[in-house]
């Protein structure tokens, strides 16, 4: 099997308070100088007539953090054609200097962490630990990306052949590639999927999640000054029903690359299978209703540190969250009595605030969903703990943490993408008919399961459907190059984002033989 040396950015350890001045000031920086993002093709257009809309945080909504300019029908149309036309000149620069380009951007990422920290975190809402995590997995989305893409792309595979004949596998870009990223990692999604697409030898026409278009800004223009050429990278921020709707429908594309709802990457595949033209790659990263198998010999203490992250942390706004907790009958009182009491300590409040371990929703319509989801438990359903409301922000999408028991997985139609936990407790006889269920509710993103009999995690990842599997630790946070990460069935199309096999599907592999 083939091994290569791969190193994560390091970060800074937030342990250490002396961090915290560093953090402010940035959040005072981005705050005095604020962004307003724009579709790449009109950069230089004159400004008077360009209409501009707020971007409030969602952490206040009283804070402008700063302005966007929603591509039209036409900018879309232009970005495109330009990702065409500059695509033949683009294949044709070395990967090597492709991939420098995307260390270049590594580089000032992690020299400037606090101030691509400050921006999520006002922008998203994000916490200071979210929000650093971020700007890491997005320095690794572009290191490895590049390291992969030297060792994949950099020379063409020499395959047997006849006596005088030689046989060669070459890879190169495709064409134009859309990327469609979600808010709730508005930098490391939005830049990992650019930088793969880069990399492979494409142009990328990139539309952000409407929430968070001001990091997505900054990032393109780090990457065209990082060099990359601005035909070759360009902006198109506005909305799905709009933007991302005209992107997906046109036919000059090479190929789709999406992060977010089940519901839209249905849509999409959709959007591509009824036009004319070339059949293209689609890859699609979604949701999942991602549980937690706990047997009766695993530590409670561990599983409840464990529960806390994966359901709770960035407010349940990952794709990878915990939403269904699986206790074994003999310890779910007990685990669930922990839980009450971490609960208890769990900090509702301004993201940006160190204390905080948690923030708030992206938006209002997120937040309504999630009350919705909760009003309705209350009636049928047991509330089991939820944090305490004292303390938490008036203005801003807050919600306190609930934890509810339910009897069956299948009450839960579809993912429920916020700070809500539903526990299960099953005897150990009905084992096999939880993995069953498991199966049948389509997803397949993460599992979790803390066990400390020898076996009972194999014959758990044997049985299941999933793509990230974790064991006796939470279930969030998927490391770049350790934890390639993606799910299978509803929850995705595969590959796997920060895996060794991932940027050979935003590439075309051509055979060349020649009878010397
Ligand atoms: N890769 C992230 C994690 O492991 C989740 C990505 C997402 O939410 O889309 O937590």
């Amino acid at each position: 099997s083939e091994t290569y040396c791969w190193v994560n950015a390091s970060g800074v350890d937030l342990q250490d308070a002396s961090h915290y001045p560093e953090f402010e000031q940035a959040i005072e920086r981005v705050r005095a100088h604020p962004i307003t993002a724009i579709p790449t093709a009109r950069v230089h257009a004159v400004h008077e007539d360009i209409t501009s809309t707020p971007i409030v945080s969602p952490a206040e909504q009283t804070l402008e953090v700063g302005r966007v300019v929603e591509a039209t029908i036409d900018d879309v149309d232009l970005a495109i054609a330009r990702a065409v036309a500059a695509w033949p000149t683009w294949m044709q620069v070395s990967v090597d200097a492709r991939s420098q380009a995307l260390e270049a951007a590594a580089e000032t990422l992690e020299t400037q962490l606090f101030d691509w920290a400050a921006l999520i975190s006002l922008e998203a809402g994000r916490t200071l630990d979210d929000a650093v995590s971020e700007v890491r997995e997005a320095v690794d989305f572009c290191r490895y990306y590049a390291q992969q893409g030297r060792r994949l792309f950099g020379q063409p595979l020499v395959l047997p052949g006849p006596t005088g004949e030689t046989n060669r596998l070459v890879w190169q870009g495709r064409g134009a590639w859309v990327c469609i990223s979600p808010w709730n990692f508005p930098l490391a999604i939005f830049i990992g999927q650019v930088a793969a697409a880069l990399v492979a030898g494409n142009t990328v026409v990139a539309k952000p999640a409407e929430q968070t278009p001001l990091i997505a800004h900054k990032a393109v223009t780090l990457l065209h000054e990082c060099g990359i050429p601005t035909e070759v990278l360009q902006l198109v921020p506005g909305n799905g029903a709009v933007v991302g709707k005209a992107l997906v429908r046109d036919s000059r594309i090479a190929g789709v690359a999406f992060t977010g709802s089940t519901e839209t990457a249905q849509g999409i595949n959709r959007a591509l299978a009824a036009k004319n033209g070339p059949i293209v790659p689609f890859i699609a990263e979604t949701g999942g209703i991602n549980c937690m198998i706990v047997d009766a010999t695993a530590l409670p203490e561990q599983v409840v540190d464990d529960v806390m992250v994966s359901a709770f942390q960035s407010a349940g706004q990952r794709c990878s969250a915990l939403r269904v907790l699986y206790l074994q009958e003999d310890v779910a009182d007990g685990i669930i009595t922990m839980l009450r009491g971490a609960l208890a300590e769990w900090r509702v409040g301004h993201p940006w605030r160190p204390e905080s371990d948690m923030g708030p929703l992206i938006d209002e319509e997120a937040a309504r969903q999630i009350r919705h989801h909760i009003e309705q438990l209350l009636q049928t359903e047991t509330l089991l703990a939820k944090s305490p409301v004292t303390n938490i922000p008036h203005s801003g999408y807050y919600i306190e943490p609930h934890v509810f028991g339910i009897s069956r997985l299948d009450q839960l139609k579809r993912e429920v993408f916020g700070p809500v936990l539903h526990v299960i407790s099953y005897k150990a006889s009905e084992f096999e008919q939880v993995l069953q269920d498991i199966n049948e509710s389509g997803y397949g993103l993460t599992l979790g399961v803390h066990s400390r009999i020898d076996g009972f995690a194999q014959q758990v990842f044997a049985k299941t459907r999933v793509g990230n599997t974790y064991v006796n630790r939470n279930m969030v946070g998927a490391v770049v190059g350790v934890n390639p990460f993606g799910g299978q069935g509803l929850s995705g199309t595969g590959p796997k984002a920060g895996g060794p096999n991932y940027l050979q599907r935003f590439a075309l592999e051509r055979t060349y033989t020649d009878n010397v």
